[in-house]
């Protein structure tokens, strides 16, 4: 035997009552997907939307689960928090003036020219060079990315997408091995 989600009606005549009329499931999605969005109700004969029949019985759901949340007793969402938070702070890494300098090296072997570090950080992170690392020179830009990387908490990311890029550069290996 198959289990069969029944759905109940929400038309005007319906809604509220203890014997709506009821849809299978099944047969709702059925009709969405053959590009049906109307089914009949048997008890008033008007057309109901079958989206917002499937919505209805989808809401008390997600609702319910909301309101599961406020149960947590205050101690344990706290704890729940401070877990977190020690999670973002394991996450951020900390150069060494060694590490930043061997980064340094790196990512000026692996991306020689401005524009080319300029499109890492535009395809990979979605930031603007220009915003935070200016300079004279490429090894000043660079610099500035790594600082403000750090600072800002996307370094790993900056690590990762440099080393995605230029998968075979001996330089970026190390460095990502070494971190
Ligand atoms: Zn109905």
């Amino acid at each position: 035997m198959q289990f069969q989600t029944l759905v109940p009606c929400n038309c005007t005549q319906c809604l509220g009552t203890e014997n709506p009329y009821t849809y299978p499931l099944e047969k709702l999605h059925k009709r969405l997907k053959a590009g049906v969005y109307e089914v009949q109700c048997d008890n008033s004969y008007k057309d109901v939307d079958v989206r917002r029949l499937i919505d209805d019985v989808n809401l008390p759901r997600a609702s319910e689960y909301r309101e599961s949340q406020p149960q947590d007793t205050p101690l344990q969402r706290e704890l729940e928090r401070e877990k977190q938070k020690s999670l973002n702070i394991n996450q951020i890494i900390k150069l060494s003036g060694q590490q930043r300098k061997k980064l340094l090296n790196a990512l000026l072997d692996a991306f020689p020219t401005k524009f080319l570090l300029k499109q890492l950080l535009s395809f990979e992170l979605d930031k603007k060079l220009e915003s935070f690392a200016g300079g004279d020179n490429l090894q000043e830009v660079v610099f500035n990315v790594i600082e403000t990387a750090e600072a800002e908490g996307w370094l790993e990311e900056l690590v990762c997408s440099a080393k995605e890029s230029n998968p075979k550069n001996a330089l970026l290996i190390a460095i990502t091995q070494e971190l």
